[in-house]
Parts: C-alpha cells; sequence; structure tokens
C-alpha cells in the first residue's frame, strides 16, 4: 500500500496516476474510488474502496488536483 496521505493533507478526493507493480502500465485511478480498479492491461488490482479514499496497490506517479 502506497502511503500518499502524507503527500494530500486535505481531505480532498484526486485523480491519482498509478502505476501497476505487475506490468508497469500507468492508468489514472479516482482517489475515492468506490469500485475494484483493475489494471486495462494485465488485470491486476490498483485500487479498492475502503469507505472513503481507495487502498492504491500500485506506485503514485503522480496526482491531479
Ligand atoms: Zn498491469
Amino acid at each position: 500500500m502506497s502511503d500518499w496521505e502524507e503527500l494530500i493533507p486535505r481531505p480532498r478526493s484526486r485523480f491519482l496516476r498509478v502505476k501497476c507493480p505487475n506490468c508497469g502500465n500507468e492508468q489514472v485511478v479516482f482517489s475515492n474510488a468506490v469500485n475494484k480498479v483493475n489494471c486495462n492491461v494485465c488485470g491486476a488490482e490498483l485500487a479498492e474502496p475502503s469507505g472513503g479514499r481507495a487502498i492504491i496497490k500500485g506506485e503514485i506517479v503522480a496526482v491531479f488536483e
């Protein structure tokens, strides 16, 4: 799990560019995703909902306002 909350002190939802730990594909994931997010290339799980902020499984390479 990536500890990105320290990077984002304000409790706002963001879009995160997440790198798939399995194949290296990068795709945008909503920080408060309410559904599981899977890699578009290999199908690995990139994020799962956690009653608010999603748990991000891959490496976060960028955060969008
Ligand atoms: Zn992948």
